[in-house]
């Protein structure tokens, strides 16, 4: 009779939790005034990035990870919706097509 140890066959279970498909990009920050004439305010603003695209020379920042974006048009080649994504990949950010899983914030958020 060998001296045979069970191996606890409870095997960890790595999971490669498969985040689930990033959904695209639409809304993003832009910083600019907005607000009623007698009450401005200079500040970051949601909008939708097909209202942001008939903007001209402004900054976008990702509304999660406030790292900063570029607008896509819509391509219909690729049957892709107008969206925004970031300069530099970000991990971190569920709005990215590289999220891991794990929300961390953008290592250079633009403020
Ligand atoms: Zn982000």
């Amino acid at each position: 009779m060998g001296n045979a140890i069970m191996e606890n066959a409870m095997a960890l279970d790595e999971i490669e939790s498969a985040p689930a498909k990033a959904a695209p990009m639409i809304e993003v920050e832009v910083k600019r005034w907005h607000g009623a004439a007698d009450s401005r305010v200079f500040g970051w603003q949601t909008m939708h990035v097909k209202e942001a695209l008939r903007l001209q020379d402004e900054t976008f920042r990702c509304p999660e990870c406030l790292g900063r974006v570029r607008l896509r048009q819509a391509s219909p080649e690729k049957e892709t919706d107008a969206h925004a994504e970031h300069y530099s990949k970000n991990t971190g950010c569920s709005l990215g097509g590289h999220f891991s899983g794990e929300k961390r914030p953008h290592p250079k958020p633009v403020s």
